[in-house]
């Protein structure tokens, strides 16, 4: 039998309260077994006359109730509809029986509250939040491909509006007890330690005036909204959403029908329909790849990024930043904006102004008033030192390089700054390409040498490549892991070798885009082809963000390494040499010399590619696809051979945060799970004539003679 996961008390003879406490977990969690323990305790208290209420707490900090157990979620792959109705019904039922019950039911909320947790409070009476920033309600469903389906779809509009309603429900975004209050979801707000007296009194008062028996009677019938009203929430709200989801996830538009559709009928009526139309959603592959990318972002949460646990990171407080351009303005900012020191310098005085400029812009930058903030400028400039001295690193616990990708410049600068560095402080290269065992030639400490790799702009992209060279020690990367999170970031553990993670796997994809321009492929089919599998852009506008020149080092670089697959386009080069780089010089594969930089057709490039076109054949779009993603299942295997990353997982994490591959196929190895390796055999026969950059991998062949996947 599993272990309780919540107690009854009675902190007055007639008040119960359920104390929610998951034995051995941090978090409280819907399971099945949970809730048959909530059936059980209901049952015997609802038949108790002698109660003036029932109150819930948890006893987790910061946490109420997480949401429901995912893990049966994912199990759930070939679920029948009639059984996914059944599990709904069950759990709106349960619920449902808080809002019939002989006394008032309170949800003393003190930390996150979401998903099942939501559907909870949302069916007591009333709610009561803490005034902590922990404290959150939100039904984030939608971001696993389904809606509340135990009746939050039901009662949430009944008790806020359904403007309100949908406005939760189909972003997916939790709202803090302010805000909960302002739209009526949240009674009160206290501060933490009076939560549950102030709750008891919230039971006191609402028995007195009996206004919980007139809610339970107005929240059980249809709702009250005119036709015109409708119409128009209906057409802003799924104008609004589809142009967010693109057609691609179907949940928030799937909720938003819903509840159009459910204010007619009664609270019953409304709760059947939920059930019904969850039927479509849940177990569908986009529920099952968005639940997969839940799971990976919270095993990355949790992955210390070494093996042996008795290993912890040394905390990092002060950090040095040496170059101070693009990349290096974004480490300094992402690091003062966590309260940590940082010293910063580059070898160009006027690169140096600019980039402090830089920093105190980002860290200055109110995302509530969208401009600059001087309460955060005070706060926070006195954390940036620019540095005259290389003596001004000694205090530093973590020293990042980010000046250009040159090795020798590299290694010169570690030669002269290492013996100014304290004994036991960390030095990290963010090169993007540069082998961490070359560059640690130059270093006396290699086991405290470690690539650390950030995705540009720093400031959006959650990946950073956390990079092992061949002595690096276990503590060096489970301090680098630890830095990485520290700001925010979501650290992976790569071992050294050619473009590392993301940008090995990437090259095949932009490599190929280049081969089927010049046998035919126009750009726009190129791009159209890419983002219809999900891509937020195409390959070859990718070429003009990242910039050819870069794109052409890289290609370079990759080429050396592997010659048997990489093939240098004669197109880059000539585009290099016409000084068509991308957005940064204002042309590239596009102009970008209209309107805010737009990018806009350029009718030049025509004369530029012509002489280089191999043929000129009409290219379906299922072969522009298939050409530009197997190759990269192809690059994925033998990386997983080489051991450059410990887990199938960090491949899909790297390419969903560090290039955006699309999170409702669920990683690059899930999709290809979907397809199965045999398939994708099949569907790389035609391409065999291209060469060993289509050759099915010895991993891959195996797999498919053995039936195995990529995920065990
Ligand atoms: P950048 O040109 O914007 O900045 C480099 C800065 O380093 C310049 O301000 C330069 O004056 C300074 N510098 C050069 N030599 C120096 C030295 N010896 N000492 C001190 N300062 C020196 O370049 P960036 O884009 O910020 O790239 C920096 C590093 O980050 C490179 O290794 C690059 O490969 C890597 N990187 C770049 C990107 C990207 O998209 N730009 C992404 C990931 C990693």
């Amino acid at each position: 039998m599993a272990a309780a996961a919540m107690r009854v008390s009675f902190p007055e003879p007639d008040i119960a309260l359920i104390t929610l406490d998951a034995p051995d977990k941090s978090a409280n969690i819907f399971s099945r077994h949970v809730l048959d323990e909530l059936d059980s305790h209901l049952a015997g208290l609802e038949k108790r006359t002698d109660l003036a209420g029932l109150i819930f707490v948890s006893a987790k900090p910061g946490i109420f109730i997480a949401g429901a157990d995912l893990r049966e979620f994912a199990a759930a792959k070939d679920i029948q509809p009639a059984d996914t109705v059944a599990m709904c019904r069950r759990g709106q039922e349960l619920f449902r029986r808080l809002s019939k019950t002989p006394f008032v039911t309170v949800a003393a909320i003190d930390g996150m509250c979401v998903g099942g947790g939501a559907e909870l409070a949302v069916w007591c009476d009333r709610r009561i939040m803490s005034d902590r920033p922990q404290a959150q309600l939100g039904f984030p469903e939608v971001k696993i491909g389904i809606f509340p389906g135990w009746g939050g779809t039901v009662r949430t509009p009944r008790i806020v509006g359904l403007s309100n309603a949908v406005e939760m429900i189909s972003s997916g975004e939790s709202i803090d007890s302010r805000a909960a209050y302002a739209m009526g979801l949240a009674t009160d707000v206290v501060p933490a330690e009076r939560l549950q007296s102030a709750a008891i009194a919230l039971v006191r008062a609402e028995k007195a005036s009996g206004d919980y028996l007139r809610d339970r009677e107005r929240w059980s019938k249809p709702i009250e909204m005119s036709e015109t009203e409708l119409a128009f929430l209906g057409a802003t709200a799924s104008a609004y959403i589809q142009q967010q989801t693109k057609g691609q996830y179907p949940a928030p538009l799937a909720a938003l029908e819903l509840m159009l559709g459910s204010i007619a009928v009664d609270e019953t009526a409304a709760c059947v329909a939920e059930a019904e139309g969850m039927a479509a959603l849940f177990g569908s592959p986009i529920s099952r790849a968005l639940i997969n990318v839940f799971f990976l972002t919270d095993r990355n949460k949790k992955d210390p990024g070494v093996t042996d646990a008795s290993i912890k990171p040394a905390a990092i407080k002060s950090v040095g930043v040496i170059g101070a351009g693009i990349m290096g303005a974004g480490i300094a900012a992402a690091g003062v904006k966590r309260k940590l020191a940082t010293v910063i310098n580059d070898a160009s005085p006027e690169a140096m102004q600019r980039g402090v400029r830089n920093v105190l812009e980002e860290v200055s930058f109110n995302k509530l008033t969208k401009g600059a903030d001087v309460q955060r400028t005070l706060e926070f400039a006195p954390l940036i030192n620019p540095a005259v001295d290389d003596i001004e690193f000694s205090t530093c616990d973590l020293v990042i390089e980010a000046i250009i990708e040159k090795p020798d410049a590299k290694q010169a600068l570690f030669r002269r700054l290492e013996p100014k560095l304290r004994d036991d402080a960390i030095l990290a290269s963010n090169t993007s390409a540069i082998s961490i065992g070359r560059l640690a030639e130059a270093v006396k400490k290699p086991e405290r040498f470690v690539g650390i790799h950030f995705f540009n702009p720093v400031r959006k992209m959650p990946l950073v490549e956390v990079i092992r060279g061949p002595q690096t020690s276990d503590q060096t990367i489970a301090t680098a892991v630890g830095y990485c999170k520290f700001i925010g970031k979501s650290p992976i553990v790569v071992n050294d070798g050619p473009g590392f993670l993301v940008n090995r796997l990437l090259l095949p994809y932009m490599n190929e885009a280049l081969e089927l321009l010049l046998e035919g492929a126009p750009i726009k089919d190129i791009d159209k082809a890419a983002k219809a599998f999900g891509m937020p852009i195409g390959p070859i506008g990718l070429y003009d963000v990242v910039g050819l020149d870069t794109a052409f080092h890289a290609g370079n670089v990759m080429h050396e390494a592997f010659p048997d697959r990489v093939v240098k386009s004669p197109l880059l080069e000539a585009m290099v040499k016409a000084g068509r780089l991308g957005e940064k010089s204002g042309v590239g594969f596009s102009l970008y010399t209209g309107k805010k930089g737009k990018p806009s057709p350029d009718p030049a490039l025509d004369q530029l590619i012509a002489p280089l076109m191999r043929e000129t054949r009409k290219i379906p779009g299922k072969e522009i696809s298939e050409r530009l993603f197997l190759p990269m299942v192809l690059e994925a295997t033998r990386i997983l051979d080489e051991k450059i990353v410990r887990d199938p997982r960090d491949v899909d994490l790297g390419l969903i945060f560090g290039i955006g591959f699309p999170p409702f196929k669920g990683g690059l190895l899930f999709w290809a799970d979907t397809l199965g390796a045999a398939k994708i055999i099949e569907q790389l026969k035609p391409y065999q004539h291209l060469g060993e950059r289509m050759k099915p991998t010895p991993m891959l062949e195996r797999m498919a003679k053995e039936g195995k996947a990529f995920y065990g």
